[in-house]
């Protein structure tokens, strides 16, 4: 075992499990390990690698900004926040937003303004607001945020939780209709669930919440941390529907592959409950940040990078459905974010995330039976194809 490994697993919380191999350099869908061996990229850090390794765009406005201003804080104006604010307002047609840093503090962002909304619009009584979330969702790790996961292993031994979450099965409308009383203020879901297993809704679905939601006076949070900024073919995943959310929750891809730089946008409406003090963080909207955030949307505009993980998704779903497999039970996904179920009684997923490194690719599974092929939105046809041809490799040696 490399030396590099033994001493990240001595110092390091096991806190992960990583594949074993030891990465010093990246650039665009390309990876390198310590021994100059090749992979394919086709995790893209879940989504934060959107833009590639070291998107040249994005490390210029990196190093422009770094040579000038890192980090003031919020308690002073910077020349490069409301460049950035503006242009994602703009992009996607919101008054006002809140940047943070990592998803999970823009989701807990988003349902504090949901609260607070709750209490001083829509008048519900002191401390009774109810969120109510899906079941399966991933919305990240913070206590409030495990509070609502269903996943008993994201839960144990961290309890109590805080009240006023309630759970309803993740493309079933009925069960919101039931689920919303007077005291609900919100309803979070992810429009693709991602760390669920790729899990596509029904048809319709996301439009019949906002139906539902708009009737009740609840406010629909769509979490666009994963499936934001072009992954699966649109803008945002939301877009298919021609849903527009009351709040967007952007994360990962937002980084540019560089940072972790995360954003809640909503209108005034909503955004206009928080006054100076109610909420913030240090490192939220920093110029560094703002910098690479304002690179990252326009580089998603200016090189298409949504419609090229429509035209690319299409020709990897095809690419893998050609490959028939007994281990193989479903093939399902939205643009570049793509998931292959197997059959855990003939390959464990671990296992194949092995053997896929093995041949040259670097993937993971979740839930252990669902491979993620989500390779950056820059992956070029070339390697496309050569990723179909080591899966149809690897799955024949099964
Ligand atoms: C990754 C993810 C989060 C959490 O983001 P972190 O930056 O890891 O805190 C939240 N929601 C979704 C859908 C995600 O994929």
């Amino acid at each position: 075992m490399s030396t590099i490994i033994k001493r990240e697993e001595q110092f390091c919380a096991h806190n992960y499990h990583p594949l074993p191999v030891v990465l010093v350099k990246g650039e665009g869908a390309l990876v390198w390990d310590e021994n100059g061996r090749e992979y394919i990229d086709m995790m893209s850090a879940y989504s934060a690698v959107s833009h590639g390794h070291r998107h040249p765009k994005i490390v210029k406005a990196l190093e422009t900004q770094l040579s000038r201003l890192a980090i003031v804080s919020r308690s002073y104006y910077t020349d490069v926040l409301a460049d950035f604010l503006e242009y994602a307002c703009k992009l996607f047609a919101y008054d006002r937003g809140l940047p943070m840093n990592t998803g999970a503090e823009a989701v807990e962002t988003a349902l504090k303004l949901a609260r607070k909304w709750g209490y001083k619009v829509k008048k519900v009584p002191a401390d009774k607001a109810e969120i109510i979330a899906c079941r399966n969702n991933f919305h990240g790790r913070t206590i409030a945020i495990v509070g609502m996961s269903t996943e008993d292993q994201y839960r144990d031994g961290f309890g109590p939780f805080p009240a006023g979450f309630n759970m309803v099965p993740y493309g079933d409308v009925e069960a919101l209709d039931k689920a919303i009383t007077p005291n609900t203020v919100a309803f979070i879901v992810e429009p693709i669930q991602g760390e669920a297993g790729i899990m596509l809704p029904p048809e319709g679905y996301l439009k019949q919440c906002a139906e539902l939601c708009k009737r009740h006076n609840v406010l629909l949070i769509a979490d666009e941390i994963q499936t934001g900024l072009g992954r699966t073919g649109k803008r945002l995943a939301c877009d298919h529907e021609g849903v527009r959310p009351d709040l967007v929750v952007l994360g990962k891809a937002l980084g540019g592959g560089v940072l972790p730089i995360s954003l809640v946008l909503a209108d005034d409406a909503i955004m206009s409950v928080l006054h100076p003090g109610d909420h913030g963080s240090t490192f939220g909207g920093y110029a560094l940040a703002a910098a690479v955030g304002l690179a990252a949307l326009k580089t998603v505009e200016e090189e298409k990078l949504a419609e090229r993980a429509e035209v690319l998704g299409e020709r990897l779903m095809k690419g893998l459905k050609a490959i028939s497999h007994p281990a193989i039970r479903d093939i399902r996904g939205k643009g570049l974010m793509i998931g292959i179920e197997i059959d855990p009684k003939i390959i464990h997923g671990h296992d194949l995330a092995e053997k896929f490194l093995q041949h040259g690719i670097l993937t993971k599974e979740t839930h252990h039976v669902v491979m993620r092929l989500a390779p950056p939105l820059v992956i070029s046809e070339a390697l496309i194809d050569k990723a179909i041809e080591v899966v149809k490799q690897v799955f024949s040696e099964i």
